[in-house]
């Protein structure tokens, strides 16, 4: 254990001027994650980001980084690795740190795809907890070959209703998009008509963002759209290390959801697109809801 790393840290990434988020701290209880998303944004820095490992961290150590902290802030868990990757189900490490946060009076963002986290619901229904869970689409083909190692879209839908009726709210995260992939207007509004019949009440959405590495696993799992991904993101502009798509096509595609969400009175909101200004929900990623 390396005593003089922060476990615990300001949410800042990489300093994007695109994101919205309100002011937050952010904490990882692992490294890497095994649901091995072809298009996962951690590789490039993490290394043997599909083999993960807890952090190794002492109870004490948490504390004490704790008791530095501002309670109004919320904690996100986790903005990189998933908290609840396949190995968490024997390491038990988010039970035991969950609670210590919550008898704290922190308030708490978690992030997942895994419908692990309902074996958490009585822990996080004593707290002030958001979850959000991403659902790139319901067709179980497509999600396979996105996220090969990931629960199921059902089973992540079944995640939200039981969360919703828990009384813990939750966002449906419809992110990334790829066009070609999971931008068609009958999968979104497959995914926002389903979680919205489960009691979600906002999606954040965003693009897929190219880095070398996750655009060589797209292109292995979907070599059909080499020419077609190719041809859009080589028009694409350069934002903090990435590739984005073209602002125009960000942009419609960004419209295409939020009309949807519209439509079902479910409040929208991007993540680090450029485009605010569409952005009914209060914020991005849930604060408002704590
Ligand atoms: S769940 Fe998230 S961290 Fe895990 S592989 Fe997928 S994109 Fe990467």
């Amino acid at each position: 254990m390396n005593k003089n790393l922060k476990l615990i840290t300001p949410f800042d990434p990489w300093h994007s001027k695109l994101c919205t988020c309100p002011p937050k701290y952010s904490f990882s209880p692992w490294t890497g994650c095994s649901h091995k998303c072809t298009y996962c944004y951690i590789t490039p820095y993490i290394f043997n980001a599909f083999k993960p490992r807890p952090k190794s961290f002492t109870i004490l150590q948490l504390k004490n980084e704790l008791n530095k902290l501002d309670k109004n802030k919320p904690i996100s868990i986790a903005n990189s690795s998933d908290p609840y990757t396949p190995e968490e189900a024997r390491s038990l490490l988010m039970r035991e740190v969950l609670p210590i946060f919550i008898k704290n009076g922190f308030k708490l963002l978690i992030i997942t795809k895994s419908d692990l986290v309902t074996r958490d619901i009585d822990i996080l229904s004593k707290g002030k907890v958001c979850v959000s869970i991403t659902i790139t689409t319901l067709n179980e083909q497509i999600a396979r070959r996105l996220e090969p190692n990931a629960p199921s879209p059902i089973s992540r839908l079944k995640t939200l209703e039981a969360l919703n009726k828990a009384g813990i709210p939750t966002i449906v995260r419809l992110d990334p998009l790829i066009p070609g992939i999971n931008d068609d207007l009958n999968s979104i509004k497959a995914v926002l008509e389903a979680t919205h019949k489960v009691g979600v009440k906002q999606v954040t959405t965003s693009t897929y963002k190219v880095k070398p590495d996750n655009f060589k696993r797209v292109l292995l799992a979907f070599p059909e759209l080499e020419g077609y991904l190719n041809g859009i993101y080589s028009r694409g502009e350069r934002i903090n290390m990435s590739t984005y798509a073209p602002k125009d096509l960000r942009r419609e595609l960004m419209l295409k959801v939020k009309e949807v969400a519209d439509d079902l009175s479910i409040d929208f909101a991007t993540c680090r697109e450029g485009f605010p200004d569409l952005h009914t929900a209060k914020t991005c990623d849930g604060t408002h809801m704590l």
